[in-house]
């Protein structure tokens, strides 16, 4: 718990959000400015600053099949998604906990911006 994150009180329940699925590991919950017609971010109960602070490389293979069932929750496994990890200044990141978004509902254009 790093307090003053955000994302830490997301994940201990002092801000309730919406769960679209948990474990005892990861956190998935609705984005409050979706990009797109589904945007679900999937966010380690431990916090990390980004993905190059993470000690177990198994931790982000369990955060990608936690990110899957999150697609698969909301419906996105038939028409397809994209997963997302904006990583520091020109990543775009703005929250420092890791998180990964997943997009859909819509066609996702490539290059992104
Ligand atoms: P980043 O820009 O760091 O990759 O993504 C941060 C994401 O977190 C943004 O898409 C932003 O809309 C979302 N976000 C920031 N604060 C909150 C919050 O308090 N609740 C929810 N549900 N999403 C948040
Ligand atoms: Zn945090």
């Amino acid at each position: 718990m790093n307090t003053g994150c955000i994302f830490c009180k997301i994940a201990n329940g002092q801000i309730p959000v919406h769960a679209i699925y948990e474990n005892e590991e990861f956190f998935v919950f609705p984005d409050r400015n979706a990009q797109a017609p589904v945007h679900i971010l999937v966010i380690p109960k431990k916090h990390f600053e980004t993905i190059l602070d993470v000690d177990d490389p198994n931790l982000l293979g369990r955060g990608l099949s936690a990110a899957i069932e999150g697609a698969r929750r909301t419906n996105l496994d038939e028409s397809g998604f994209r997963i997302v990890i904006n990583t520091r200044d020109d990543g775009g990141q703005t929250v420092y906990h890791l998180h990964f978004h997943v997009l859909g509902g819509r066609f996702m254009n490539w290059p992104p911006g």
